[in-house]
Formats: structure tokens, sequence, C-alpha cells
């Protein structure tokens, strides 16, 4: 092995996913996954898509699913045409491919100093430069620190593992302020309380929105997200996925993710669960001395004066209780992120640190 290959790969720091435990006796509240399912009609379809079709290759434009992410949006209002979508194998990979097709630049990437650590993940794997700009006093994203001169921007709205939400008027101002660059808006939570900026695509060319299935439409297993911009990107990145793997989705992701678009009812149903249970949650909480940053996500971000984070998070897991703790940076380490659970999850959660505290 030359000497490059081995110092390159030894200088990565992967991403660190949160832990899927074996034992299902757990009360999983880690990796913000929804306490419903998925919808029984996404179920359906996934049964009758299982036969001997599954010896033919998928769909590699899988427009089936795409279609049914550009009626949704269209019956919004939005009016998105199917060549404005692409989807990948979970969102993940979908920014994977826009770190690789649009931020490797002369100037550095900007990105909140907390947010998705994936973002610097990418950037170490693409030799990407980028900037960390902090969050403000209150944990929020600084819109006025992004006008200034830089290789694209990128930040999940709501913001993670914060959960604050940025209105759409601080995202226009951004994207006025830097036509020369792409904007990447990540709406991996945003069904959980704001509004989608995929209402800004068709106004400007340097919008790129990313979602995901794995959310609010309960189909984390199944792997499946997606961007929504201007045709021309979603061109690039179709031309970054046909260099890459021409069939990201299998024909069983494809078919369930269009149900799962098509099923409004269901979808509904699970967003009004999730936020119902996060204000529940967010009050309980506060009985207990907790202090939680206003959420427009599935999870509560939540720290509490008289107990380190990592006390809490170890006494919680005692019990049977997983959390997410993630320690750094130093701002942030007596926060623990709590995803929003079903009823008996969150109850359970509560009577737990009854004990605890
Ligand atoms: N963006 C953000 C902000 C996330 O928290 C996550 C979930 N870890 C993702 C993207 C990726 O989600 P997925 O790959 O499951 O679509």
């Amino acid at each position: 092995m030359s000497k490059y290959w081995s110092d390159f790969v030894h200088q990565l720091e992967p991403y660190v996913p949160g832990e899927q435990p074996k034992m299902n006796k757990l009360v999983k509240l880690n990796t913000n996954e929804h306490p419903l399912g998925p919808s029984p009609k996404v179920l359906e379809v996934i049964r009758a898509e299982a036969d001997d079709r599954l010896r033919l290759y998928p769909d590699p434009d899988s427009a089936q699913l795409k279609e049914a992410i550009a009626a949704y949006y269209s019956d919004k209002g939005y009016g998105v045409e199917r060549e404005q979508v692409f989807v990948g194998n979970g969102s993940d990979e979908v920014l994977a491919h826009l770190f690789l097709g649009f931020f490797k630049q002369d100037k550095p990437l900007l990105f909140p100093d907390i947010t998705y650590s994936f973002y610097k993940v990418y950037c170490g794997l693409y030799q990407i430069d980028y900037e960390s700009v902090p969050l403000d006093d209150e944990l929020a994203i600084a819109v006025d620190d992004y006008l200034k001169p830089n290789g694209g921007i990128i930040f999940p709205n709501p913001n993670a593992p914060t959960g604050r939400l940025l209105p759409l008027s601080d995202i226009e101002r951004l994207l006025q302020a830097n036509t020369e660059s792409l904007v990447v808006v990540d709406e991996a939570y945003i069904d959980f309380g704001g509004e989608s900026a995929i209402s800004l695509i068709n106004q400007y060319p340097n919008l790129l929105v990313t979602q995901t299935l794995s959310k609010s439409r309960s189909l984390a297993g199944l792997r499946i997200g997606l961007a929504v911009g201007n045709a021309a990107l979603i061109d690039g990145l179709n031309r970054i996925k046909d260099s890459f793997n021409s069939y990201p989705l299998d024909r069983l992701a494809i078919a369930a993710g269009a149900v799962a678009f098509d099923d409004r009812e269901w979808f509904d149903k699970g967003c009004e669960l999730v936020i119902s249970q996060r204000d529940w949650l967010d009050g309980e909480l506060a009985q207990r001395g907790f202090e939680s940053l206003p959420s427009a996500a599935n999870f509560l971000f939540s720290r509490h004066p008289q107990h380190s984070g990592e006390s809490l998070a170890k006494g919680l897991r005692e019990q049977g209780v997983i959390v997410r703790h993630f320690g750094k940076p130093e701002r942030i380490a007596d926060y623990l992120r709590i995803t929003v659970g079903n009823p008996e999850q969150n109850q359970a959660l509560i009577e737990a640190l009854d004990t605890l505290l």
C-alpha cells in the first residue's frame, strides 16, 4: 500500500452513527426515528412488489417516486416538476453527492459549528475547505455571519441537534446575499413544525433543499432521501449518481417511497402525534427543572442545571432508556438530544428521570 493511500485513509474521521441496540426491550430515544411506523399502505405495496421482478434491476430514474414527490409539493402550490427532484439512498447519500459535485471550491464552505456532524466528514473525505460559523448565544444560526464570500452554505433547518428553526424570511435573506454560491437547506426534520424552503426553489436557482423519508415518513429502514431544486442542479446530481451507482434505490424502496408521499392522512397523523408528544414532553421536562431549546423537530435538546449530561445519559441507560449525548463541543456538553417517542416511551423516560433526579 502506498504511503499516500494509507495516510489519506487514516486521517479520515468517519461519522459515528447513533447506537442500534440488539436488545429490543430498550426505550430507544436516541436516533430520531418515528414512533408511529410506516403507513399500512406502504407495507402493502412492499409485499405486492416482492415477487419474481426482484431479479430485474429497478428503474434507474426512480420515476414513480420522483413523480409522487413532485405531485405532493405541486399540490401545496410550489410548482415542482419531476426534473427538479433527485432521490438517493438516504439523504446521507444525497448529501455525499452534492458535497462532491458542488462544494469543492476556492473559497470555504460555511456551516454552523454545532450541526449535523456528517458535513465535516464529507469535507474530510472530499478534501473540501470549510469554515464553521459559531451559533449565537441562544444556540441559533446567526444569519448575518453568513453574508461573506464563501464556496457554498449548508445547514439543517431545523438545525440538528438543537432543533431550532430558521424562518423562511432569513433563508431568503441568505439566498439574496449569496447569489454566486449554492445554499443547501437540509430539511431532515422540517415536517415537525417548519415551512419547507421548497416553496422558494423556482425563485432562487442557487437553492437546493434536501429531505429524508427516515423521519416524518417513518421509513429509516428503507434508506430514501431526496433533493429538490433547479433542474440544472438536479442534472448535475444525476451525473454524479450515474458515475457512482446507477441504481441507488431498490424496487421496494421506489414503490414504498411513492406511497409514503401519496398517503397524506397517515403522514399528517404521524406528524400530529409527534408534535403533541413533543409539547407534552417539553412540559414534563420543564417541571423537573430541565431547560430545553425551542424545538421544531422530532427531538428535544435539553439540559438540567444540576446534573451533567454524561451522568443523566448513563443513569437513563441503566434503566433501559437510551438518548443521545454528544458531549462535545464544550458548549453543549450537558445537553441530551431526546427523540420524541410514543406516549408509553415518553412516560417511561419521565419515570426513569424521576428515579434519577
Ligand atoms: N440530515 C440531518 C440533519 C440528519 O439528522 C440526518 C439523520 N441522521 C440526515 C440528514 C440523514 O438522514 P437519512 O440518511 O436517514 O436520510
